[in-house]
């Protein structure tokens, strides 16, 4: 038996004990070297022989999956799917799993440390002081103001928490959550436009669908109220980046955070570059808590489904 394991931060260790289940299982541990998610071509290349593969952010598309002849089993190490094309491994008989809500605490206080770079543009201030100056921040407070969560799943649920615990107001969006049940953790449930209207800071935390995509498009960037802030560190096609950047540019927009790009590296992003925008590269997952879960998650997910077993986590 032989699994391809793609995520660079397992690929890095690849001796980690979180490991051992996949090599007492296995024949052949193959690791990406490449230190970034392969592209289709790549894994067109590398899955045919391969029976399970751990799968960090590649592409899983038709073609990549054409040459799989053994592969039963996709194994997310996180949450986000969108990047797998489920009908075409539905087709072929290859199971797909992913890990729900191991990375989400981690995502969620990145959005809140978004939020505080944004609103009090650290990584400006910090970039000038490091570089010898003394200047002069123009920030604003969060505490007192609304916080609109969209999407209110593992990760939207603990941002709104957490917003909550800084002071603020928080006003929710999700059409698969009861309101009453965003009512009962303290938020209060608010239509999409509505929450796009009155909320200071917008954060999304939706996967990425057809329905979501550009779920921040142009006219609800132009509906959001004067200095607001708007995060995203769930995947890019969330934003319409260039309206956004209409948007800072206008000065409507207090300024942006990001975690998620429409490409990623994003060369050719509107945002980059423009001083009131925050950057990360898509590091939400990337703290030491969140990896040990995901590692040990999409390995228990792997190990059963080539047991036989159905995992309680398939998609
Ligand atoms: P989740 O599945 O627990 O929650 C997603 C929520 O979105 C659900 O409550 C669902 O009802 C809601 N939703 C679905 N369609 C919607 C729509 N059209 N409008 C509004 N809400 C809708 O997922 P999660 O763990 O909270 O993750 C959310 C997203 O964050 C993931 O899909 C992924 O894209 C992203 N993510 C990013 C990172 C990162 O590193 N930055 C890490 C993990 C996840």
């Amino acid at each position: 038996m032989r699994i391809l394991i793609t995520p660079t931060s397992l690929s890095r260790t690849p001796d980690a004990e979180v490991l051992a289940p996949l090599r007492e299982m296995a024949d052949e541990l193959i690791f990406n070297t490449l230190g970034r998610p392969l592209t289709s071509a790549e894994l067109a290349e590398a899955l045919p022989g391969i029976d399970g593969v751990i799968a960090g952010l590649d592409t899983y598309d038709a073609a990549a999956l054409a040459g799989a002849d053994r592969l039963r089993v996709i194994s997310r190490y996180g949450v986000g799917v969108n990047n797998v094309d489920l009908d075409a491994a539905a087709g072929r008989g290859i199971h797909v799993t992913r890990t729900p809500g191991a990375n989400a605490s981690a995502v969620a206080e990145l959005a809140i440390g978004l939020a505080f770079a944004v609103a009090r543009e650290i990584p400006r201030l910090h970039a000038e002081v490091a570089d010898g100056g003394w200047p002069r921040g123009s920030g604003i407070e969060l505490g007192g103001r609304t916080f609109g969560v969209v999407g209110f799943g593992a990760i939207g649920r603990i941002v709104a928490e957490r917003a909550r615990g800084i002071g603020m107001n928080v006003l929710a969006y999700d059409p698969f959550v009861p309101a009453t049940a965003i009512a009962e953790t303290g938020a209060t449930p608010a239509s999409l436009d509505e929450l796009f209207r009155a909320a200071d800071v917008v954060s999304l935390h939706v996967p990425l669908l057809e329905s979501t995509r550009h779920v921040a498009d142009a006219a609800r960037i132009a509906a959001m109220k004067p200095g607001a802030i708007l995060l995203n560190t769930s995947r890019g096609g969330l934003i319409d980046e260039a309206a956004a950047r209409e948007a800072l540019d206008a000065g409507h927009l207090f300024g942006v955070g990001l975690d998620a790009y429409e490409t990623e590296p994003p060369q050719d992003s509107p945002l980059l570059g423009h001083p009131r925008v925050v950057a990360t590269p898509h590091s939400g997952a990337h703290t030491a808590e969140a990896v040990a879960r995901m590692a040990s998650g999409a390995i228990q997910n792997l190990v059963e489904e080539l047991s036989g077993r159905a995992s309680v986590h398939r998609v």
